[in-house]
């Protein structure tokens, strides 16, 4: 392995603000720190500097931090400059740094090396950008949590349990004839049985971890006027809507992320659908229905007073016939009486009113459910879909161990197989393009 670099990017968000930090990485730490400030940082000190030019002019003036390695977030000797959150100033201060010797951070970088030197494993590098990431309270304590280390504690004993099993299959294979699986066969399958178990735990914890990160895709269909803006106001509660830019949408799908109970939902809504003027708005709408095609469920809402339009239905037909529906009756306040909830075989139908808030309940707990979210679910950690396809792949194998209790070297194999699927969540069994992949997703300077 060739010796690393030293790398170097502004950690802070683009824009003005009261602080910037700029962030060094790697073994010419000191030596650029010296350069920039002009003496010798202690080790986790603050020390109040002028951060200076080449020709000894003052870029900035601000506080100097020197973390040695390995006690670092990289494992490496890290300096932290801390300066005023100018877009010039920073980057003038980068130049600097370059000047002396860094080069400049790729996305991710920093946990990227933080990885490779242990300081984290891989599912928790991961909760270090959904933590960033996170669209609820909940979200960002259950990204915490896996950031602590709670997800990859529940892998690592799944993964010993399975070692110690393998432990004693493989005894039957070196010793055949001293008839240990006869000794050992119930406690091989009780074991097995164990964890089983503890892996659907696991994988049932995962999924929901991962609907709380990726949350839930729901398309909002509807006439004007029927109650749209107002019905997303009364779902969100106190929490105000936020606007996301997720990547790979267009602007011409509009995206809203509201907190329903704790799960991100990401509204699409279906306005503008209808006639595009010209070419690329063409191409735009395209584009929103293979989004809408995807999505995890339609939220019709229609007005109870009247019944759905005919551009209504045309949005319904084009929709996948085994995406969830609910179709909302709204402003009920306006009509005699009316039903709460109908379960139809193609639809739920929820009947309430967004401007008094009746009934709107019951629409938080039908897109919970329909999503398969629990109200148990408390202590979450974060989890990705990677995640939960590795648990599964790793509960097919063990199935498959389970049929083949009496063939010690098949079982082993499968035993080998469920551990490796398990690794890939830490990151011991991982290929250096999914950690390209992951890595990449991450801010600069983090
Ligand atoms: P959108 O165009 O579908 O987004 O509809 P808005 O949310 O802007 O609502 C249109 C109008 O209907 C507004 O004047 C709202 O105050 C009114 N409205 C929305 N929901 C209700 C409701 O449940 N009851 C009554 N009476 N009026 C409502």
């Amino acid at each position: 392995m060739t010796a690393p670099d030293t790398i170097a990017a502004i950690a802070t968000a683009p824009g003005r603000s009261a602080i910037g930090i700029i962030r060094i990485s790697g073994p010419q730490v000191a030596a650029i720190a010296a350069g920039v400030v002009g003496r010798p940082l202690t080790a986790r000190r603050a020390v109040l500097a002028e951060f200076r030019d080449c020709d000894g002019a003052a870029i900035d003036r601000g506080l100097a931090l020197f973390f040695p390695g390995p006690g670092s977030y990289t494992g490496e000797d890290i300096v932290e400059l801390h300066g005023h959150g100018g877009s010039v100033v920073l980057r003038m201060l980068l130049e600097r740094c370059v000047a002396l010797g860094a080069r400049l951070a790729q996305p991710g970088e920093f946990t990227r090396r933080a990885f490779l030197n242990g300081k984290l494993d891989l599912a928790q590098a991961e909760s270090v950008i959904d933590l960033i990431d996170a669209t609820t309270t909940q979200a960002a304590r259950s990204a915490a949590r896996s950031l602590g280390g709670v997800f990859s504690n529940e892998i690592q004993s799944l993964m010993s349990s399975l070692v110690e099993l393998r432990a004693l299959v493989e005894a039957t294979l070196d010793f055949p004839e001293e008839e240990v699986d006869v000794v050992h066969g119930a406690d091989v399958e009780s074991r097995l049985k164990r964890v089983v178990q503890h892996l659907n735990a696991v994988l049932e914890a995962a999924r929901q971890g991962s609907l709380l990160r990726d949350g839930v895709q729901v398309v909002l269909a509807g006439a004007p006027n029927v109650g749209k803006s107002s019905l997303l106001n009364c779902l969100a509660g106190q929490d105000v809507a936020i606007v996301t830019d997720i990547p790979g949408t267009t602007r011409d799908t509009i995206r809203e992320a509201i907190d329903v109970g704790g799960v991100p939902m990401h509204i699409m809504d279906t306005a503008g659908l209808r006639d595009p003027q010209d070419r690329v708005e063409q191409l735009g709408v395209g584009r929103s229905w293979k989004a809408i095609e995807q999505a995890d469920a339609t939220l019709l809402v229609v007005d109870a007073t009247r019944s759905e339009t005919a551009a209504d239905v045309e949005i319904l037909k084009r929709l996948p016939p085994a995406q969830r529906r609910i179709r909302v009756m709204n402003k009920i306040d306006l009509i005699p009486r009316a039903p709460a909830l109908e379960r139809q075989a193609d639809e739920t139908r929820v009947w309430l009113s967004a401007k008094t808030g009746e009934g709107v309940n019951l629409l938080r707990d039908a897109l919970l459910e329909g999503a398969g979210w629990q109200e148990t679910s408390e202590n979450l950690f974060l989890a990705r879909a990677r995640h939960v396809e590795a648990l599964r792949r790793a509960r097919l194998h063990l199935t498959n161990a389970g049929w083949e209790l009496g063939r010690s070297e098949i079982f082993a194999e499968e035993l080998r197989l469920a551990h490796e699927a398990l690794g890939a969540i830490v990151g011991e069994y991982t290929p250096d393009d999914l950690l390209g992949e992951i890595f990449s997703r991450f801010c600069i300077g983090k």
